[in-house]
């Protein structure tokens, strides 16, 4: 079963004030709030979900934010760098609205045939844009960035690992994924189908210490299926290549698969269905808390000891 994978469905990191990691994702980053509910597993805290105007997979940042959450730290294991595609002429632009806005970014530098500009969010994690003028996907526009500046949606993320074997053929051999180019210790790897949102790289630090994950680093990425009979198929691949994987539990807009590659990483097999629309309507996405039926009895209790937010 070759090429099931499509690449990327959604990022998933850690924060600490929710405010702050709110107003830097949508007015910074210019990100639309897609989705506003609670940590299913902790349903005292958010979870956010930034993307473009629907939601696509492969737009689709997460969060959980945690006030007073230590920071955590970027190691083996991690996924130590999430990037976002944006046209090529775009950072002068970025740059200018980084020091505007006190963000921490490197001057540009290129990285196996891209530019790339990296920066940090208010909680350390490490983000990059990369310039893919061959990225066609429509950005969201509700914001006062021009739309020949805007984020795409993801280009791919950076795995850090002590040791490259495993988890490459975990990518080539079960997700149908190619490796296509490589420079000193970076290794890419792409979803064979083209789909936007699909580079996996693996930078190799043989001596690097396990991350830890806080505040400020990746908890977990998804990758997309179409829908839920693909997805108990990889399943059942995934389990024949040995891993330890969940069964499909139900996260409301979409189902998920879990388990942890050869590098220590948590991967996750998410479905593109049902989407962000079960619950709002596209246009009002993001304006209402919204609660699974499991937790709707108690929202009166949810929302009184949840952060109260400026949106
Ligand atoms: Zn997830």
């Amino acid at each position: 079963m070759k090429n099931l994978i499509n690449g990327i469905h959604h990022v998933t990191a850690i924060a600490g004030n929710a405010q702050r990691n709110y107003d830097f994702y949508t007015k910074v980053l210019g990100l639309r709030l897609v989705k506003k509910t609670v940590n299913f597993d902790d349903p005292g805290s958010y979870h956010f979900y930034f993307g473009d105007h629907e939601g696509t997979p492969g737009t689709i940042l997460t969060f959980f934010p945690w006030e007073n959450m230590r920071r955590g730290m970027r190691g083996a294991g991690q996924i130590t760098e999430t990037s976002f595609s944006v046209p090529a002429d775009s950072f002068d632009y970025w740059m200018e609205r980084f020091e505007k806005t006190n963000t921490i970014y490197n001057k540009p530098s290129q990285r196996l045939g891209n530019d790339y500009l990296v920066f940090v969010d208010p909680d350390g994690l490490k983000l990059e844009l990369v310039a893919d003028s061959s990225d066609t996907r429509a950005p969201y526009t509700g914001t006062d960035i021009p739309a020949d500046k805007a984020i795409r949606g993801f280009y791919g993320v950076t795995l850090t690992v002590n040791d490259e074997k495993g988890t490459a053929k975990l990518l080539t051999d079960v997700f149908g994924f190619e490796a296509t180019k490589s420079n000193a210790n970076r290794y890419r790897f792409e979803a064979q189908k083209g789909a936007f949102a699909d580079k996996i790289d693996l930078v190799v630090l043989p001596n690097e210490q396990r991350g830890s994950v806080a505040a400020g680093s990746v908890h977990h990425v998804a990758f997309r299926l179409p829908d839920f009979e693909s997805q108990l198929q990889m399943r059942e691949v995934i389990a024949d290549a040995g891993y330890n994987i969940t069964g499909q539990i139900d996260r409301q807009y979409f189902k998920s698969l879990y388990f942890r590659e050869d590098a220590g990483a948590l991967f996750e097999i998410a479905t593109d269905i049902p989407g962000f629309a079960t619950d709002e309507s596209i246009d009002s996405l993001g304006h209402g808390l919204m609660l699974p039926p499991q937790y709707e009895s108690r929202r009166s209790d949810i929302e009184k000891v949840l952060p109260s937010l400026i949106l």
